[in-house]
């Protein structure tokens, strides 16, 4: 029997781990888009059931404005199937995510502390990249390869749909805290970084704001750390991949004469 499990487990990893073309690299994911974008759905429910949103027109409007534009070049681009929706939550958290299916949640605590929107691009572009990316699906699909899925193995396999959605919302912090509170590793965090940067400059934002955000934090996180710090680093490593990675999209065309 157990050579039986170890040889599905070997055939499930063949199976599902797939090489991503924008980061170069195999993914190991055990969750289909379809149903991470469901489960996307059943969080974004849970979140609003326990969150306050906020009603603020100017942030509102703001968090509508940038992350339409960043969505469209999302869509343009890497055509991930989303029903996009924003949203302002209010709390003074400094922290935002996107949900699988495109569902983004601002907390006005982040708002609070964005120059110009250009660096709330630079969040959001950030956090849709994670999305886009499908690391959170990395993520819980790495638990299961460990003991969660030892335990799913030893129950012969019997995954049903909701049987991840316990698991997704342990990635995603959604039962714990209304956000992502779970960090992702660092390598995953300079993934979102690259393609979010990518994201924002075509969207024709500036990128060099989101230097200056993050150096920002950096300098807030010596008084405090903020949630949204907790689950993304920042230092001066981060800042340096940065500055390399605008140098090279600023040779990347773009079309800025177009409306979003
Ligand atoms: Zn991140």
């Amino acid at each position: 029997m157990k050579k039986f499990f170890a040889l599905i487990t070997v055939l499930l990893l063949f199976v599902a781990c797939t090489k991503n073309p924008y980061i170069h690299r195999s993914q190991l994911i055990l969750i289909s888009p379809q149903q991470e974008i469901q489960i996307g759905l059943n969080a974004k429910q849970q979140i609003l059931q326990r969150a306050k949103v906020s009603h603020n027109p100017y942030y509102n409007r703001l968090v509508k404005e940038v992350a339409t534009r960043i969505a469209k070049v999302a869509d343009e681009e890497f055509h991930p199937g989303y029903r996009w929706e924003f949203y302002v939550l209010e709390s003074p958290q400094v922290n935002a995510f996107c949900l699988p299916g495109g569902k983004i949640f601002v907390y006005t605590g982040l708002l609070k502390l964005i120059d110009n929107p250009d660096q709330l691009a630079a969040v959001i572009g950030h956090e849709v990249a994670h999305a886009i990316l499908r690391h959170g699906s990395e993520r819980v699909s790495m638990a299961m390869i460990g003991e969660v899925g030892k335990k799913l193995l030893a129950q012969g396999l019997n995954i049903n749909e909701r049987g991840w959605g316990p698991l997704f919302d342990l990635a995603y912090g959604v039962t714990a805290q209304y956000g992502v509170l779970y960090p992702y590793s660092r390598k995953f965090e300079y993934e979102a970084d690259k393609l979010g940067l990518y994201l924002m400059y075509k969207a024709c934002y500036n990128p060099y704001e989101a230097i200056k955000f993050w150096y920002k934090m950096m300098q807030q996180s010596r008084k405090k750390v903020p949630e949204f710090l907790s689950t993304h680093p920042s230092d001066e490593h981060r800042i340096e991949a940065l500055r390399k990675y605008i140098k090279e999209l600023i040779t990347i065309k773009r079309d800025c004469s177009r409306r979003f």
